[in-house]
């Protein structure tokens, strides 16, 4: 079990059960056409989509030229389906992070796998893409839902980089020294535009430190990538 809840902290825990932090552990990155990952990193967002984080950190990608990986909640989908086409007009990439935000090793076997299949649906029934890419709530996987991912072409991934942006007591410029201390090529950042399972209103700290984060990117030369909405 100690492997699965560490497995976001430790990478020895995340190789062991399967799950890869970045881009330099996936066998194929399976990026978006176009997209190079030789010198490039993947920023995701977390737990949206949200009424007032997510247009707010779209609107900072597009005026950047930037395109990311969102990684949805079902639940959240379903309120707000139209956010999810507009991530899609914008070029970001879609993933799944589960129906409801709970904790998978708290879960029966059958009740994860109604949650990834309704995650699934809610995410085709919004914008007609399947999501191919699956992060757990607070990045602890459970062995049901790795056993689901591997048999619906669903690849987990974790992150190797993150800005803690979901504290209630953080700043813009904790988030973005926690990014871009030793950023390289590869690396996969988890950030977060919604504050539905985190400190009320982080992602505007998110917002605030993207713009730095998204600088400091260009100015070490590295490119930013999106994941695949297919794996062949
Ligand atoms: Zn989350």
């Amino acid at each position: 079990v100690l492997r699965y809840l560490l497995a976001s902290h430790h990478p020895p825990y995340a190789r062991a059960i399967g799950v890869p932090l970045s881009l330099r552990e996936l066998a194929a990155p399976r990026l978006m056409e176009g997209d190079r990952a030789a010198g490039a990193v993947a920023l995701t967002f977390d737990d949206g989509p949200h009424p007032e984080g997510t247009p707010e950190i779209l609107d900072l990608l597009a005026a950047h030229g930037v395109h990311a990986t969102f990684f949805l909640v079902g639940e959240q989908v379903r309120r707000r389906p139209e956010l999810v086409r507009r991530m899609l007009a914008e070029g970001h990439s879609v993933a799944l992070h589960g129906f409801i935000h709970r904790v998978q090793l708290l879960r029966s076997r059958a009740q994860m796998d109604a949650d990834l299949t309704r995650g699934i649906a809610a995410i085709e029934d919004a914008a007609g893409v399947t999501p191919r890419w699956l992060r757990a709530p607070m990045g602890i996987f459970s062995p049901a839902a790795l056993e689901f991912a591997r048999s619906h072409d669903l690849q987990p991934i974790l992150w190797s980089k993150w800005g803690c942006d979901w504290r209630r007591y953080t700043t813009p410029e904790r988030i973005r020294r926690r990014v871009v201390t030793g950023l390289r090529a590869g690396d996969v950042v988890l950030l977060h535009d919604s504050d539905f399972y985190g400190g009320k209103g982080s992602y505007r700290n998110t917002a605030a430190a993207l713009e730095p984060i998204l600088a400091m990117v260009g100015a070490a030369g590295l490119a930013t990538v999106r994941f695949a909405h297919s794996l062949t």
